[in-house]
Protein backbone atom coordinates (compact mmCIF):
# COMPACT_ATOMS: atom_id res chain seq x y z
CA UNK A 1 0.00 0.00 0.00
CA UNK A 2 0.92 3.49 -0.87
CA UNK A 3 2.65 5.54 2.21
CA UNK A 4 -0.40 7.82 3.71
CA UNK A 5 -3.34 5.88 2.36
CA UNK A 6 -5.73 4.47 4.05
CA UNK A 7 -6.24 0.49 4.82
CA UNK A 8 -9.65 -0.40 3.27
CA UNK A 9 -11.85 -3.19 3.83
CA UNK A 10 -10.42 -6.58 2.91
CA UNK A 11 -11.09 -7.22 -0.55
CA UNK A 12 -13.58 -10.76 -1.48
CA UNK A 13 -11.26 -12.92 -3.11
CA UNK A 14 -12.56 -15.46 -5.55
CA UNK A 15 -11.39 -18.68 -6.92
CA UNK A 16 -10.38 -17.12 -9.82
CA UNK A 17 -7.33 -15.13 -7.93
CA UNK A 18 -5.78 -18.35 -6.95
CA UNK A 19 -4.12 -21.11 -9.03
CA UNK A 20 -1.55 -22.79 -7.14
CA UNK A 21 -1.89 -25.28 -4.33
CA UNK A 22 0.48 -26.76 -2.32
CA UNK A 23 2.09 -29.84 -0.32
CA UNK A 24 5.03 -30.40 1.84
CA UNK A 25 6.15 -33.89 0.23
CA UNK A 26 6.70 -35.21 4.42
CA UNK A 27 5.04 -37.68 5.79
CA UNK A 28 1.80 -38.48 3.60
CA UNK A 29 1.17 -35.18 2.39
CA UNK A 30 2.50 -35.61 -0.94
CA UNK A 31 4.85 -37.87 -3.05
CA UNK A 32 6.56 -38.02 -6.06
CA UNK A 33 6.51 -41.29 -8.12
CA UNK A 34 4.36 -42.48 -5.46
CA UNK A 35 4.03 -46.24 -7.68
CA UNK A 36 6.85 -46.65 -8.64
CA UNK A 37 6.54 -50.04 -9.51
CA UNK A 38 4.49 -48.87 -12.71
CA UNK A 39 5.39 -48.13 -16.10
CA UNK A 40 3.71 -44.62 -15.74
CA UNK A 41 4.82 -41.78 -13.07
CA UNK A 42 2.22 -40.93 -10.42
CA UNK A 43 2.26 -38.14 -8.02
CA UNK A 44 0.25 -38.79 -4.49
CA UNK A 45 -1.68 -35.87 -3.35
CA UNK A 46 -3.61 -35.58 0.55
CA UNK A 47 -6.58 -35.67 -0.08
CA UNK A 48 -6.88 -36.27 -4.02
CA UNK A 49 -4.97 -39.26 -4.68
CA UNK A 50 -2.61 -40.91 -6.88
CA UNK A 51 -2.60 -38.50 -10.22
CA UNK A 52 -0.59 -39.69 -13.41
CA UNK A 53 1.56 -37.25 -14.76
CA UNK A 54 3.74 -36.64 -17.91
CA UNK A 55 7.65 -36.39 -16.32
CA UNK A 56 9.19 -34.48 -18.97
CA UNK A 57 13.05 -34.53 -17.10
CA UNK A 58 14.67 -36.42 -14.57
CA UNK A 59 14.42 -35.58 -10.86
CA UNK A 60 17.69 -34.95 -8.71
CA UNK A 61 17.85 -34.41 -4.90
CA UNK A 62 15.12 -35.11 -2.36
CA UNK A 63 11.75 -33.56 -3.27
CA UNK A 64 10.40 -30.76 -0.20
CA UNK A 65 7.40 -29.79 -1.59
CA UNK A 66 4.87 -30.10 -4.38
CA UNK A 67 3.10 -27.25 -5.98
CA UNK A 68 0.64 -28.02 -8.49
CA UNK A 69 -0.58 -25.17 -10.72
CA UNK A 70 -2.96 -24.19 -12.76
CA UNK A 71 -1.91 -22.09 -16.29
CA UNK A 72 -5.31 -21.82 -18.26
CA UNK A 73 -6.49 -25.19 -19.02
CA UNK A 74 -3.26 -26.96 -18.72
CA UNK A 75 -2.25 -28.24 -14.87
CA UNK A 76 1.55 -28.32 -13.56
CA UNK A 77 2.93 -30.68 -11.43
CA UNK A 78 5.91 -28.32 -9.74
CA UNK A 79 8.81 -29.75 -7.63
CA UNK A 80 11.21 -28.11 -5.58
CA UNK A 81 14.17 -30.33 -4.25
CA UNK A 82 16.75 -30.05 -1.72
CA UNK A 83 20.51 -31.67 -1.90
CA UNK A 84 20.46 -31.46 -5.53
CA UNK A 85 23.58 -32.22 -6.32
CA UNK A 86 25.88 -29.43 -8.73
CA UNK A 87 26.95 -30.61 -11.83
CA UNK A 88 30.43 -28.56 -12.11
CA UNK A 89 31.65 -27.87 -15.69
CA UNK A 90 35.43 -27.96 -16.76
CA UNK A 91 37.08 -25.01 -16.61
CA UNK A 92 37.37 -23.01 -19.71
CA UNK A 93 40.18 -20.28 -18.26
CA UNK A 94 37.75 -17.74 -20.11
CA UNK A 95 36.28 -14.28 -18.37
CA UNK A 96 33.80 -12.03 -19.75
CA UNK A 97 31.64 -9.18 -19.68
CA UNK A 98 28.07 -9.07 -20.61
CA UNK A 99 26.39 -5.78 -21.57
CA UNK A 100 22.69 -6.13 -21.77
CA UNK A 101 20.68 -4.38 -24.60
CA UNK A 102 17.70 -4.65 -26.04
CA UNK A 103 18.64 -5.29 -29.58
CA UNK A 104 20.93 -7.99 -28.67
CA UNK A 105 19.87 -9.57 -25.18
CA UNK A 106 23.44 -9.45 -24.38
CA UNK A 107 27.09 -8.85 -26.00
CA UNK A 108 30.02 -10.29 -24.64
CA UNK A 109 33.18 -9.17 -24.29
CA UNK A 110 34.86 -10.63 -26.63
CA UNK A 111 32.05 -9.65 -29.58
CA UNK A 112 29.95 -12.75 -29.26
CA UNK A 113 25.56 -11.33 -29.51
CA UNK A 114 23.62 -13.48 -28.69
CA UNK A 115 20.08 -12.49 -30.23
CA UNK A 116 16.74 -11.02 -28.64
CA UNK A 117 13.83 -12.78 -29.79
CA UNK A 118 10.96 -9.90 -29.28
CA UNK A 119 8.49 -12.28 -28.68
CA UNK A 120 5.92 -10.14 -27.36
CA UNK A 121 6.48 -8.07 -30.62
CA UNK A 122 6.25 -10.53 -32.80
CA UNK A 123 2.90 -11.53 -30.88
CA UNK A 124 1.50 -8.11 -30.53
CA UNK A 125 -1.06 -7.74 -33.37
CA UNK A 126 -2.48 -11.12 -32.50
CA UNK A 127 -2.73 -10.47 -28.79
CA UNK A 128 -4.22 -6.52 -29.42
CA UNK A 129 -6.94 -8.43 -31.47
CA UNK A 130 -7.43 -10.67 -28.94
CA UNK A 131 -7.70 -7.83 -26.65
CA UNK A 132 -10.02 -5.53 -28.44
CA UNK A 133 -12.36 -9.38 -28.96
CA UNK A 134 -12.55 -9.32 -25.19
CA UNK A 135 -13.41 -5.63 -24.55
CA UNK A 136 -16.59 -6.43 -26.72
CA UNK A 137 -18.03 -9.07 -24.24
CA UNK A 138 -20.72 -8.73 -22.08
CA UNK A 139 -19.12 -8.92 -18.62
CA UNK A 140 -20.33 -12.35 -16.83
CA UNK A 141 -20.78 -14.27 -19.86
CA UNK A 142 -19.57 -17.57 -21.04
CA UNK A 143 -18.10 -15.94 -24.59
CA UNK A 144 -16.05 -13.33 -22.10
CA UNK A 145 -14.24 -16.06 -20.28
CA UNK A 146 -13.06 -17.59 -23.71
CA UNK A 147 -12.36 -14.44 -24.61
CA UNK A 148 -9.86 -13.95 -21.43
CA UNK A 149 -8.94 -17.52 -21.68
CA UNK A 150 -7.44 -16.71 -25.34
CA UNK A 151 -5.71 -13.55 -24.30
CA UNK A 152 -4.04 -15.37 -21.14
CA UNK A 153 -3.09 -18.19 -23.56
CA UNK A 154 -1.15 -15.27 -25.68
CA UNK A 155 0.58 -14.12 -22.94
CA UNK A 156 1.66 -17.92 -21.56
CA UNK A 157 2.89 -18.62 -24.75
CA UNK A 158 5.66 -15.21 -24.99
CA UNK A 159 6.01 -16.04 -21.37
CA UNK A 160 7.22 -19.62 -22.21
CA UNK A 161 9.01 -18.69 -25.64
CA UNK A 162 11.20 -15.61 -23.61
CA UNK A 163 11.90 -18.45 -20.48
CA UNK A 164 13.11 -20.83 -23.51
CA UNK A 165 15.12 -18.26 -24.97
CA UNK A 166 16.88 -17.35 -21.56
CA UNK A 167 17.52 -20.78 -20.49
CA UNK A 168 19.21 -21.76 -23.99
CA UNK A 169 21.45 -17.98 -23.84
CA UNK A 170 22.29 -18.25 -20.09
CA UNK A 171 23.69 -22.24 -21.15
CA UNK A 172 25.74 -20.86 -23.59
CA UNK A 173 27.25 -18.16 -21.31
CA UNK A 174 27.90 -20.09 -18.63
CA UNK A 175 29.41 -22.90 -20.69
CA UNK A 176 31.85 -21.02 -22.58
CA UNK A 177 32.89 -18.86 -19.42
CA UNK A 178 34.52 -19.37 -16.06
CA UNK A 179 33.57 -15.64 -14.65
CA UNK A 180 30.89 -13.89 -16.18
CA UNK A 181 30.36 -10.38 -15.43
CA UNK A 182 27.29 -8.79 -15.56
CA UNK A 183 25.67 -5.10 -14.82
CA UNK A 184 23.54 -4.70 -11.57
CA UNK A 185 20.51 -4.05 -13.57
CA UNK A 186 17.87 -2.47 -11.14
CA UNK A 187 15.39 -3.26 -13.54
CA UNK A 188 12.38 -2.14 -11.58
CA UNK A 189 13.80 0.80 -10.88
CA UNK A 190 14.87 1.46 -14.65
CA UNK A 191 11.20 0.52 -15.59
CA UNK A 192 9.10 2.07 -13.28
CA UNK A 193 8.96 5.55 -13.64
CA UNK A 194 7.09 6.64 -16.90
CA UNK A 195 3.76 7.46 -15.82
CA UNK A 196 4.41 8.51 -12.63
CA UNK A 197 2.40 9.37 -9.42
CA UNK A 198 -0.61 11.63 -9.55
CA UNK A 199 1.59 14.23 -7.31
CA UNK A 200 4.58 14.03 -9.65
CA UNK A 201 3.62 13.42 -13.28
CA UNK A 202 6.47 11.40 -15.63
CA UNK A 203 7.66 13.37 -18.65
CA UNK A 204 8.03 11.53 -22.26
CA UNK A 205 5.19 9.10 -21.64
CA UNK A 206 4.76 7.34 -24.11
CA UNK A 207 8.53 7.03 -25.18
CA UNK A 208 9.78 6.05 -21.61
CA UNK A 209 6.95 3.55 -22.03
CA UNK A 210 7.98 2.22 -25.50
CA UNK A 211 11.41 1.62 -23.99
CA UNK A 212 10.48 -0.15 -20.63
CA UNK A 213 7.92 -2.42 -22.62
CA UNK A 214 11.37 -3.43 -25.03
CA UNK A 215 13.39 -3.94 -22.14
CA UNK A 216 10.73 -5.54 -20.43
CA UNK A 217 9.95 -7.98 -23.61
CA UNK A 218 13.86 -8.87 -23.48
CA UNK A 219 13.34 -10.47 -19.64
CA UNK A 220 16.31 -9.90 -18.98
CA UNK A 221 15.32 -9.93 -14.81
CA UNK A 222 14.40 -13.10 -16.30
CA UNK A 223 17.93 -14.04 -17.78
CA UNK A 224 19.64 -13.01 -15.10
CA UNK A 225 18.26 -15.14 -12.52
CA UNK A 226 18.53 -18.18 -14.93
CA UNK A 227 22.13 -17.64 -15.70
CA UNK A 228 22.48 -17.22 -11.44
CA UNK A 229 20.89 -20.53 -11.15
CA UNK A 230 22.84 -22.31 -13.84
CA UNK A 231 26.40 -20.40 -12.99
CA UNK A 232 25.94 -21.63 -9.36
CA UNK A 233 24.74 -25.39 -10.07
CA UNK A 234 28.06 -24.99 -12.79
CA UNK A 235 30.65 -23.83 -10.15
CA UNK A 236 30.72 -20.34 -12.07
CA UNK A 237 31.45 -17.20 -10.96
CA UNK A 238 29.19 -14.22 -11.50
CA UNK A 239 29.68 -10.61 -10.49
CA UNK A 240 27.44 -7.87 -10.86
CA UNK A 241 28.83 -4.43 -11.07
CA UNK A 242 27.45 -0.78 -10.80
CA UNK A 243 26.87 -0.02 -14.82
CA UNK A 244 26.66 3.60 -14.68
CA UNK A 245 29.18 5.26 -17.35
CA UNK A 246 30.14 1.66 -19.23
CA UNK A 247 28.43 2.35 -22.29
CA UNK A 248 30.07 5.81 -22.59
CA UNK A 249 34.01 5.14 -21.17
CA UNK A 250 36.23 4.20 -23.48
CA UNK A 251 37.95 0.38 -22.85
CA UNK A 252 41.25 1.61 -24.09
CA UNK A 253 41.80 4.85 -23.23
CA UNK A 254 39.55 4.91 -20.28
CA UNK A 255 38.25 8.54 -21.59
CA UNK A 256 34.49 8.96 -20.14
CA UNK A 257 32.17 11.38 -22.23
CA UNK A 258 28.67 11.57 -23.72
CA UNK A 259 30.14 12.58 -27.14
CA UNK A 260 32.26 8.86 -27.20
CA UNK A 261 28.72 7.60 -28.47
CA UNK A 262 28.09 8.08 -32.02
CA UNK A 263 24.84 6.23 -32.40
CA UNK A 264 23.00 3.49 -30.29
CA UNK A 265 25.64 0.86 -32.27
CA UNK A 266 28.45 2.90 -33.05
CA UNK A 267 31.46 4.17 -30.31
CA UNK A 268 34.54 6.22 -31.34
CA UNK A 269 36.30 7.81 -28.51
CA UNK A 270 36.97 11.29 -28.96
CA UNK A 271 40.19 11.32 -26.96
CA UNK A 272 42.23 8.18 -28.37
CA UNK A 273 39.75 7.20 -31.44
CA UNK A 274 39.48 3.86 -30.50
CA UNK A 275 36.46 2.83 -32.48
CA UNK A 276 34.43 -0.50 -31.83
CA UNK A 277 30.81 -1.79 -31.53
CA UNK A 278 29.13 0.06 -28.67
CA UNK A 279 27.82 -2.66 -26.72
CA UNK A 280 31.23 -4.75 -26.81
CA UNK A 281 33.24 -2.05 -25.21
CA UNK A 282 30.39 -1.42 -22.90
CA UNK A 283 31.21 -5.22 -22.48
CA UNK A 284 34.79 -4.18 -21.58
CA UNK A 285 34.36 -1.80 -19.58
CA UNK A 286 31.72 -4.34 -17.56
CA UNK A 287 34.20 -7.29 -17.48
CA UNK A 288 37.36 -4.31 -16.44
CA UNK A 289 35.04 -3.68 -13.28
CA UNK A 290 33.94 -7.36 -12.45
CA UNK A 291 37.78 -7.92 -12.18
CA UNK A 292 38.66 -5.32 -9.94
CA UNK A 293 35.79 -6.05 -7.76
CA UNK A 294 37.19 -10.00 -7.69
CA UNK A 295 40.23 -8.73 -6.73
CA UNK A 296 39.09 -6.55 -4.01
CA UNK A 297 37.38 -9.06 -2.81
CA UNK A 298 40.05 -11.08 -2.56
CA UNK A 299 42.02 -9.15 -0.94
CA UNK A 300 39.67 -8.09 1.64
CA UNK A 301 39.28 -11.84 2.19
CA UNK A 302 43.09 -12.39 2.69
CA UNK A 303 43.40 -10.00 5.20
CA UNK A 304 40.20 -10.98 6.55
CA UNK A 305 41.96 -15.30 7.43
CA UNK A 306 44.81 -13.51 8.39
CA UNK A 307 42.69 -11.34 11.00
CA UNK A 308 41.46 -14.82 12.12
CA UNK A 309 45.06 -16.20 12.41
CA UNK A 310 43.74 -18.88 9.64
CA UNK A 311 46.60 -18.52 7.21
CA UNK A 312 46.91 -22.03 7.15
CA UNK A 313 43.66 -22.89 6.51
CA UNK A 314 43.33 -20.27 3.75
CA UNK A 315 46.58 -20.28 2.01
CA UNK A 316 46.65 -24.28 2.23
CA UNK A 317 43.61 -24.21 0.01
CA UNK A 318 43.11 -23.48 -3.46
CA UNK A 319 39.15 -23.17 -3.35
CA UNK A 320 38.26 -19.91 -3.17
CA UNK A 321 35.52 -19.39 -0.50
CA UNK A 322 32.00 -19.35 -1.30
CA UNK A 323 31.16 -15.99 0.63
CA UNK A 324 32.71 -14.29 -1.92
CA UNK A 325 29.55 -14.24 -3.81
CA UNK A 326 28.18 -12.29 -1.97
CA UNK A 327 28.23 -9.24 -4.66
CA UNK A 328 25.59 -11.26 -6.47
CA UNK A 329 22.34 -10.12 -5.54
CA UNK A 330 20.10 -13.21 -5.60
CA UNK A 331 22.43 -15.79 -4.88
CA UNK A 332 21.10 -17.86 -1.77
CA UNK A 333 23.39 -18.65 1.02
CA UNK A 334 26.13 -15.89 -0.74
CA UNK A 335 25.93 -13.80 2.71
CA UNK A 336 26.76 -16.50 5.51
CA UNK A 337 29.96 -16.29 7.04
CA UNK A 338 31.44 -13.38 4.80
CA UNK A 339 33.92 -11.41 7.07
CA UNK A 340 34.94 -8.18 5.32
CA UNK A 341 33.75 -9.64 2.20
CA UNK A 342 33.22 -6.06 0.25
CA UNK A 343 29.36 -5.28 -0.99
CA UNK A 344 30.09 -2.45 -2.69
CA UNK A 345 30.01 -2.00 -6.66
CA UNK A 346 32.96 -1.57 -8.54
CA UNK A 347 32.34 2.17 -8.86
CA UNK A 348 33.64 2.79 -5.21
CA UNK A 349 35.45 -0.39 -4.53
CA UNK A 350 38.15 -0.53 -7.52
CA UNK A 351 41.58 -0.12 -6.63
ZN1 LIG B 1 39.91 6.27 -25.76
Amino acid sequence: MRAGRKAGYPRFKGRGRFDTVQWPAVKNGATWDSQPHEPVTRVYLLGIGHVRVHRHRRVSGTVKMISVKREGARWFVVLSCDDVPTEPLPATGVVAGIDMGVASLATTSDGVHLDNQRHLAACADRLAAAQRDLARKERGSTRRRKAVARVAALHARVRRQRLDGAHKAALALVRAYDVIAHEDLRIIGMTRSASGTIEHPGRNVAQKAGLNRSILDAGWAVFLTILANKAESAGRELIAVDPRNTSRTCSRCGHCGKDNRLTQAEFQCVACGHGAHADVNAAKNILRAGLALREAAQAAWREAAVFRGAEESWYGSRDWPRGYQSCCPGMPGAAGGTPAAPRATAGSSAP
